[in-house]
């Protein structure tokens, strides 16, 4: 089941009133390091509003999708040598564990050692 809005731990993050190391953000976007880092490079990168999923940010804000992608691009091309993937877990099944829509940038060549 979905969090509430009120509950949504990457609400919190955009808002500011959960920490978290922040990359980078735009007026839609914020990109930050993910806490479990699973590849060298590990971002991700979310919308300031709340959308379930990447289908739904896709199909409701896609100005909002568009600024997502090219902050996570920045961010990618500014911390590794160019070679990332942005990968968007969309169900439980396919291993979605936080529903509001998030990209993650991963990379196995970062440009230095970063991430805490
Ligand atoms: P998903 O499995 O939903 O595609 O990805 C959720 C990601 O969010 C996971 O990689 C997990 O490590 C990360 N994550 C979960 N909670 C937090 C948190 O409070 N802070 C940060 N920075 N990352 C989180
Ligand atoms: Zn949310």
């Amino acid at each position: 089941m979905e969090a509430s809005l009120n509950d949504c731990i990457f609400c919190k993050i955009a808002s500011g009133e959960i920490p978290a190391k922040i990359v980078a953000e735009t007026e839609l976007s914020v990109a930050f390091w993910d806490i479990s880092p699973r590849q060298p490079l590990h971002v991700l990168v979310i919308p300031k509003s709340h959308y379930g999923n990447v289908a739904e940010l896709a199909f409701s804000d896609p100005d909002s999708l568009i600024d997502l992608v090219q902050l996570g691009s920045r961010v990618a091309l500014d911390h590794s040598t160019g070679s990332f993937r942005l990968s968007f877990n969309t169900g439980s099944e396919a291993g979605q564990t936080v529903f509001h829509a998030h990209g993650h940038i991963t990379s196995r060549t970062p440009k230095a050692a970063s991430g805490d």
